[in-house]
């Protein structure tokens, strides 16, 4: 690492708050799947901001359309609308297959919109009291879930290095393993909501045993609780389809409400909770909640880029067939443990020298210095979410590389 780059990290100890640990490197710029450091060097973007970066970086219909927006009407309130967020919530409708009556709320990011579904989850829950009229207050999530870091948002995420250090957070959430006989039990009708994602992303690219999600559907309509699907980083094309959740429900299936962010703005902060049905859209009233940001235009045409993109060039088959290429690649590999494959969401199993060895995060930093970007979501595993844009050649690199990266014993 040469001089400007080390200098620009020391200003960074200096001036910005520590949460983030020691980032690796200043990145300046970015094209395509490919983003260039503050000394000039350049990497294969493997993590596209983690998920976001739908279209890669600098893609032209977006960088135009954000632009011309930009130069015309950034944000405005909603006090007012403009025809960006019509545009983009009709969009967001119309790919995702909603059913008639559907709305949607925009927000700035994915704790965002799972605050707001949280607060969807205790309006259900007063408007449905339980057999001795009470509110419903419990909330059912899942072990090694991940729905953000904001209060509400943290009391649904499990992993308890993250939420032991601000109790007390909002009352009445429970984990559950993700089995169907967990949430048989779990459920009655004191349940408001069930919370999952169909991909634990966070967790290291989890998948919902089979036939799990359907159960959750059929269970929570028993007992009359909302569904809540976390598409924050399944969603948008990420596993190739609009939404993860659809190929694990039975057709003509959707959930109550679904959340998305990431890869919803192509890079720009955006979020939305998608509220299925009439009923279940009239649960907020005006006042009940709100923002200032959220849906503002700038926000409306970077998602209406990003969307319209991704329908108009395929990318969902491209996502599918070079995610599966990418699988199969990584597979072949001596010292890949095991890949779990959902599109282009890649969780990346290394063979352990001992159980205490970090080989995830000793090939995270192989690859960096080889000029790939990638990152590790536990000891042992990888994650990979490129821009959906990515190439079958571009992949071939990375796993011609792999071998030499895994042999980098020292770090
Ligand atoms: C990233 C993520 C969130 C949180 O989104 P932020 O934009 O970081 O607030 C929530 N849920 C899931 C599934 C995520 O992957």
């Amino acid at each position: 690492m040469s001089a400007r780059q080390d200098e620009l990290l020391e200003q960074y100890r200096d001036n910005l708050l520590g949460v983030f640990g020691d980032p690796s490197l200043v990145l300046v710029s970015g094209e395509g799947v490919h983003v260039t450091d503050a000394n000039g060097k350049r990497y294969m973007d493997l993590l596209a901001g983690i998920a976001v970066n739908a279209l890669g970086h600098a893609h032209p219909a977006w960088v135009r359309a954000v632009s011309e927006q930009a130069g015309s009407l950034a944000h405005i309130s909603n006090l007012f609308t403009s025809p960006g967020s019509i545009a983009l919530a009709h969009k967001l409708l119309d790919v995702t297959g909603a059913p008639e009556g559907s709305h949607v709320f925009f927000a700035n990011s994915g704790s965002e919109a799972n605050e707001a579904a949280f607060k969807l989850a205790r309006r259900h829950g007063a408007a449905h009291p339980d057999s001795q009229g009470r509110p419903r207050q419990r909330v059912i999530a899942l072990e090694h879930s991940f729905h953000g870091r904001t209060m509400g948002a943290l009391a649904l995420t499990a992993k308890e290095a993250y939420r032991a250090p601000f109790e007390p957070l909002p009352a009445g959430v429970e984990h559950v393993p993700a089995t169907v006989e967990a949430l048989e039990a779990a459920l009655d009708d004191t349940v408001s909501a069930v919370i999952v994602e169909p991909v634990q992303g966070e967790a290291g690219v989890l998948g919902l045993p089979e036939g799990f999600l359907a159960r959750a559907r059929e269970l929570t309509r028993e007992h009359g609780a909302l569904l809540v699907v976390d598409e924050v980083q399944s969603g948008i094309g990420r596993t190739g389809a609009w939404l993860a959740s659809s190929a694990q429900l039975p057709a003509g299936e959707f959930p109550d409400a679904v959340t998305f962010a990431k890869g919803l703005g192509g890079g720009f902060p955006v979020g939305a909770l998608l509220t299925a049905g009439p009923e279940v859209s009239g649960l907020l009233s005006a006042g009940q909640h709100g923002t200032t940001f959220g849906g503002n235009p700038l926000a409306m045409a970077a998602g209406l880029a990003t969307l319209t993109v991704i329908e108009d060039e395929d990318v969902l088959a491209n996502a599918r067939r070079v995610g599966e290429h990418l699988a199969q690649g990584l597979r072949a590999v001596g010292g890949v443990a095991g890949v779990r494959q959902y599109g282009l969401l890649l969780g990346v199993d290394l063979v352990q020298e001992g159980p205490e060895d970090p080989v995830a995060q000793r090939v995270v930093a192989a690859a960096r210095d080889a000029g790939f970007i990638l990152n590790a979501t536990g000891p042992a595993t990888l994650r990979l979410a490129p821009p959906l844009i990515i190439t079958e050649r571009d992949v071939d690199e990375f796993v011609a590389a792999l071998p030499r990266l895994l042999a980098a014993r020292e770090h």
